[in-house]
């Protein structure tokens, strides 16, 4: 891995890759160093899974599907996922702590993420047997009924940033649906999904229902994403690898969903109650250390209000901390070096094209020196043409952008390649509900913003930010293809 990450004593051993509900090592016996971000050590490794094992594990979840997991009824399949999302809230100490460590984020986050990641297999554990077809009225002598099928075998491919509730918001819908799975989890952070499966077998789920091959993407996922056997594709990650994701599902005629991150605007007009609004607007990018793909990236201020606005959100930028988990403070580190080097090469570009620094948090003291901390940033104004207005950053940073009116406002918001999430502030419902109506995006907030949203709530986006909706029941229309039966009985 990484030649500046130190390592020492204490490292977990790699368990292998997770195929059939138990361990084996990967083909190729070659191993990864996982790192710790609030760190800058290694702490763990894990197997580099690639095609061979790929390949095991598709014919695993093809197995499954034929046999045990696809002849299980929909109530039963429920029921092993409410029984997979109590398991994992017994072990939510265990978990939060997995995910704090290998993500580095603060712990009240990594507890939130492991309760999403439980409610997610509670919800579709209740789903299961109440997503169904409809009839459609025909000729006479006609009988028509649709019913919704699982596609077979899906691939999943997540990143690193959520790794828990990826897990949950990916495989709860696949798995409602009656679909059997092999996951490829990011490199960089992986040890909550292989710990996961476990707990699934611990809970009944059939061998092969459930695979997870960690590895590289290039190699275990790139086999992946290419494999024959499989029926669907679903990715989140960066609109690069999205591209190549649909290129390779286009080659064996399947259907992928994408969800591939943003440039979110938060719309903050001069009448928006700013004591209710002003610790969302910050939380919004600073989340995860602004490491999501729904982050409120932009923030768009009515001209008239600009001083105020930004003045009260500056000062409340200014007091941000970043620290280790135990901390627990606004904000962890960055993933790794190379994101940290990303995020650093956004501000050293905005501070030579001339933007101010409005504001700017710290790094906690006592934070190790090695972790990959940065310090939150306010930029602003932000012209509309620069990157720092255009380009998903995936760090703490938040780019202001004054506007003028409604008009101005609602060009800027769709000013840039990306549709995923928005916010409008105002106290006036109805030009909030104006403009809600006429952002492009997958989903809206209005005097409210929710960087991950609820897992009742469909979620997903248009053009860069990809197609396709995960969350609520809408996950389980994109998991499923429909069937439409003619009965002739006159
Ligand atoms: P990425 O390369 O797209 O990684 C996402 C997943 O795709 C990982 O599991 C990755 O594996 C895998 N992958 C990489 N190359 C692949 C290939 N050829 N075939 C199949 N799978 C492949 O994203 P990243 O490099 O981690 O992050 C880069 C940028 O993407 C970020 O700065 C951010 O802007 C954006 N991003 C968005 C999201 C989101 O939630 N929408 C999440 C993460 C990143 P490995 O990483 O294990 O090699
Ligand atoms: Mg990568």
């Amino acid at each position: 891995m990484n030649a500046q990450v130190s390592s020492d004593a204490g490292i977990a051993a790699s368990k292998g890759v997770f195929i059939d509900n138990h361990w084996s090592p990967a083909a190729s016996g070659k191993e990864i160093d996982v790192v710790a971000p609030a760190e800058g050590r290694v702490f763990a490794r894990i197997a580099a899974g690639g095609p061979e094992d790929i390949d095991r594990a598709v014919k695993a979840a093809r197995r499954a599907y034929e046999g045990e997991w696809g002849k299980l009824a929909a109530f039963e399949r429920g029921r092993l996922l409410a029984r997979l999302g109590l398991l994992i809230l017994d072990n939510a100490d265990e978990l939060a702590a997995l995910e704090a460590r290998d993500c580095g984020k603060p712990m009240k986050q990594a507890w939130a993420d492991i309760a999403a990641c439980a409610r997610y297999f509670e919800f579709y554990g209740g789903a299961a047997d109440k997503w169904h077809g409809t009839t459609i009225p025909f000729l006479n002598g006609y009988f028509v009924a649709t019913e919704r099928e699982p596609h077979g075998v899906i691939g999943h491919v997540i990143p690193w940033n959520y790794p828990a509730q990826m897990y949950g918001r990916t495989l709860g819908p696949a798995l409602a649906a009656g679909n059997a799975v092999v996951m490829k989890p990011a490199e960089e952070a992986c040890l909550t999904p292989l710990r996961l499966t476990e707990l699934a077998a611990e809970a009944g789920f059939p061998a092969g229902a459930i695979n997870v091959v960690p590895g590289l993407g290039p190699e275990a996922g790139q086999a992946l994403i290419s494999h024959p056997g499989v029926d669907f594709l679903s990715f989140t990650g960066s609109p690069e690898i999205g591209v190549l994701v649909q290129t390779e599902a286009a080659k064996n005629h399947i259907a992928c969903t994408l969800e591939l991150g943003g440039k979110s605007p938060q719309i903050v007009f001069s009448d928006v109650d700013l004591d209710e609004a002003l610790p969302t607007l910050v939380n919004a990018i600073v989340q995860n250390a602004g490491q999501t793909c729904s982050a409120g990236s932009r923030l768009l201020v009515e001209r008239s209000g600009y001083d105020r606005i930004v003045g009260a959100v500056a000062e409340r930028f200014g007091k941000l901390q970043a620290g280790t988990p135990d901390m627990d403070l606004d904000l962890g580190p960055l993933i790794s070096l190379r994101q940290k080097g990303r995020v650093e090469s956004f501000c050293a570009k905005a501070a030579d094209d001339g933007i101010a620094v409005l504001a700017e948090g710290k790094i906690a003291e006592g934070a190790p020196e090695n972790g990959f901390f940065v310090a939150p940033r306010l930029f602003g104004p932000v012209p509309q043409a620069n990157s720092l207005a255009r380009e998903e950053v995936f760090g703490p940073i938040l780019s202001v952008i004054p506007f003028e009116d409604e008009a101005d406002a609602l060009t800027i918001a769709n000013g840039t390649d990306y549709g995923l999430i928005a916010g409008v502030w105002s106290s006036n419902a109805k030009r909030a509900t104006r403009v809600a109506r006429k952002v492009r995006a997958g989903q809206v907030y209005i005097n409210a913003y929710g960087a991950g949203g609820g897992v009742e709530l469909p979620f997903g986006g248009v053009r860069k930010s990809g197609h396709g909706r995960e969350k609520g029941f809408e996950a389980l229309h994109d998991f499923t293809t429909l069937k439409t039966l003619v009965f002739k009985h006159d």
